[in-house]
């Protein structure tokens, strides 16, 4: 049973609003806890096609195979192949697809991926383990400063990215910056105290931005939502949850774009985000948005 507590779930339920026998997409199944919500409501034979990038993750979700039999259907693919994934399954009608971007509790703290900085790992970060692929080791040691400088500016929105940025230089001239623990210490050398003290780890914004640029994750998310769109039937539901500012502008200006064109219908003009009582019980879901929409 999952680790992971599902963020927005009524939420998600109301805006995709599964009926009996409707099909769903879940794009990021995670450890399942939104496929269940919607598995329970589109019995007795409506399906869930659920993806994860992550293998382990996958086999995380296999209770749900065992609970909803021929119902579910699991791939272990990234869901910027969207369009294929669903050909291949031959999976149709597709009445919802839901996005729940980023990483889930499990992937934090439960692998040996180094997402946490909490514990002392390889400097790995990449969702699945296909070798050849950038990690964030390859990241900190070979990349120019003024590259990592940007992503830690960009994708972590870190205030002291360029003096974390210069230290990685300096340290990784006296050998390789191999674990989750060293990369910390240097992100401490480079911070003033008080930052030391702040409401979030000091390190937080320096891994979120490396997570998002080994697995290219705002591209990917450019990638999937057309492909979400062109495969939702008529008056099927998109719902998308993001964590971060720039995703969030990402799905916001897709989905204004396209409402112009007449493809789909706005359902949610400002975001929805957790209500106090969620806020209080899952640290996940303060940073939550949701953007929904129905294909005409
Ligand atoms: N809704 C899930 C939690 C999702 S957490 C639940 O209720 O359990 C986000 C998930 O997205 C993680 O499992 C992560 O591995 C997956 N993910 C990240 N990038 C992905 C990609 N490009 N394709 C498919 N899954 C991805």
């Amino acid at each position: 049973m999952p680790i992971h507590t599902a963020v927005l779930k009524k939420e998600v339920l109301e805006y995709l609003n599964p009926k009996q026998n409707e099909n769903f997409v879940d794009c990021t199944v995670g450890e399942g806890g939104h496929s269940e919500d919607i598995l329970n409501k589109t019995g007795p034979d409506g399906k869930v096609l659920g993806i994860d990038l992550d293998p382990q993750q996958i086999i995380s979700s296999h209770w749900l195979e065992a609970i909803y039999k021929d119902r579910t259907i699991l791939v272990n693919d990234s869901y910027a192949n969207l369009k294929e994934i669903i050909s291949n399954k031959n999976f149709q009608p597709v009445n919802g697809i839901l996005l729940d971007l980023g990483m889930s509790s499990a992937q934090l703290e439960g692998t040996h991926k180094g997402f946490s900085f909490q514990i002392d790992q390889g400097l790995d970060m990449r969702y699945n383990d296909v070798t050849g692929y950038l990690t964030a080791e390859k990241i900190v040691n070979e990349w120019p400063e003024e590259k990592i400088e940007e992503i830690l500016r960009e994708y972590g929105e870190e205030k002291f990215s360029r003096k974390i940025a210069k230290n990685i230089i300096e340290q990784r001239k006296q050998g390789r910056i191999k674990t989750t623990f060293g990369l910390i210490e240097i992100i401490k050398d480079a911070t003033p105290s008080t930052y030391w003290r702040g409401k979030i780890h000091y390190a937080t914004r320096t891994f979120q931005a490396l997570r998002i640029a080994v697995n290219d994750e705002l591209e990917n998310l450019k990638k999937v939502l057309p492909q979400a769109i062109s495969a939702l039937s008529p008056e099927g539901r998109l719902v998308v949850i993001s964590f971060h500012s720039l995703e969030d502008r990402i799905v916001k200006n897709f989905l204004s774009e396209e409402s112009k064109k007449g493809t789909i219908k706005i359902l949610t003009k400002k975001p929805i985000t957790a209500n106090r009582d969620e806020l209080g019980k899952n640290q996940r879901a303060r940073s939550a948005k949701l953007r929904a929409a129905i294909k005409i």
